[in-house]
């Protein structure tokens, strides 16, 4: 049995009716780029997670980058960025000119661990983002008392957490800022690129708005040297969409995370989940000592699977220029050994799913 590792046409035929509907809406207004779509989109998104205020922008990696910049951070700025993470959430820290800081994940939960940020803050430390990575909230609850301690901003990065919640409320509204790619992969994908930022702030908000657009609020008010980074029409009209079905497909992976749960036989490391965390399962990772043989059988048998990520930030080549050793980020590397992303979609039946079981339990 052929099983792909994500199935975007089975999600798009059940939706097919309203999208190709909105798609001639929104093609027969000429209007591509901003108007009513945009603002609609926005203002679902901000109430669908209980926020004040939404900016749309063109992907999730500018989502950081444009909230770092109206967060004033710069050059000579450190910011502390988790060691596993994809590599927008360090690159975006380089690219308005400061320097991300790595720290440890916790074991399990593959979050920042926020028992080793103290260690990692100086007198340059400027921001922590913290990667609710996977789809598990990250420890806000710990993290946020040590960010205030140390006048320390909050970024979240929840480009794989929509519909996450911790303690009921949903993630992206425990931070100053906190951003999300809708990459057509991700719980709320687009069918392109596409990005958000959030925040509580009005003044924030306001100057983000500005940066993502030329410096602008209104044609030709350019009160900052900005950049453009949009939403585009079509894609606010599908997201707007695919919105009303987030709730549903979130529950959904977390039935399919359960069936993982109870078909994988023991031994084999789950994903942590707990009363208080509302994993949103953007992916369900397993770490096993057989990995090699595990991918080998999935290659062999046309079972899609994912590694996220074989290699923790601090030693990826373009990060090597930071001279971290081998011994600094004990946790992040021997994740990066074991863990292997099994097959996670709406989509995917239970037959599928205790199949793929058979085989990991097979290698173990
Ligand atoms: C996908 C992702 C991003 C970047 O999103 P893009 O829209 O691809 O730029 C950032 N951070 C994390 C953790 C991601 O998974």
């Amino acid at each position: 049995m052929k099983i792909p590792f994500f199935d975007l046409k089975g999600q798009y035929s059940q939706i097919k009716h309203e999208v190709d509907a909105e798609i001639q809406k929104v093609l027969s207004t000429g209007l591509f780029m901003g108007g009513v779509p945009v603002l609609d989109f926005e203002n679902a998104f901000s109430k669908f997670l209980g926020a004040e205020h939404c900016v749309s922008c063109a992907n999730g990696t500018d989502a950081l980058e444009v909230a770092l910049k109206a967060l004033g951070i710069g050059k000579g700025d450190e910011v502390l960025v988790p060691a596993n993470s994809w590599v927008s959430t360090a690159e975006a820290v380089n690219n308005v000119g400061s320097e991300p800081v790595f720290v440890d994940v916790i074991d399990r939960e593959h979050t920042i661990d926020p028992y080793l940020i103290e260690g990692a803050v100086n007198e340059n430390t400027r921001a922590i983002i913290a990667v609710h990575l996977y789809g598990l909230p990250a420890r806000m609850d710990e993290i946020l008392p040590i960010a205030k301690k140390y006048h320390l901003k909050v970024i979240e990065d929840c480009a794989q957490a929509h519909g996450a919640k911790l303690k009921g409320r949903s993630v992206g509204t425990f931070g100053e800022v906190s951003t999300f790619s809708f990459y057509p992969t991700k719980n709320l994908g687009a069918y392109g690129d596409a990005g958000a930022i959030i925040t509580n702030d009005t003044l924030l908000a306001e100057k983000m708005r500005r940066i993502a657009n030329h410096g602008q609020l209104k044609k030709h008010d350019h009160d900052l040297i900005g950049r453009t980074s949009r939403l585009d029409t079509l894609q606010a009209a599908i997201l707007t969409i695919k919105l009303n079905y987030l709730d549903q497909w979130v529950q959904k992976r977390n039935l399919i995370a359960n069936w993982y749960n109870a078909y994988l036989r023991e031994g084999i490391v789950r994903p942590m989940n707990t009363t208080n965390f509302y994993h949103a399962f953007h992916l369900y990772v397993i770490r096993t000592k057989h990995r090699g043989k595990l991918v080998k059988l999935f290659d062999e048998l046309g079972i899609g699977y994912g590694i996220h990520y074989p290699v923790p930030l601090p030693y990826i080549k373009s990060y090597l220029y930071k001279g971290y050793h081998q011994e600094q980020f004990p946790v992040a590397t021997l994740l990066s050994k074991e863990i292997v992303s099994l097959p996670l979609y709406p989509e995917l039946s239970e037959q599928e799913v205790k199949y793929i079981c058979h085989q990991v339990n097979a290698i173990g």
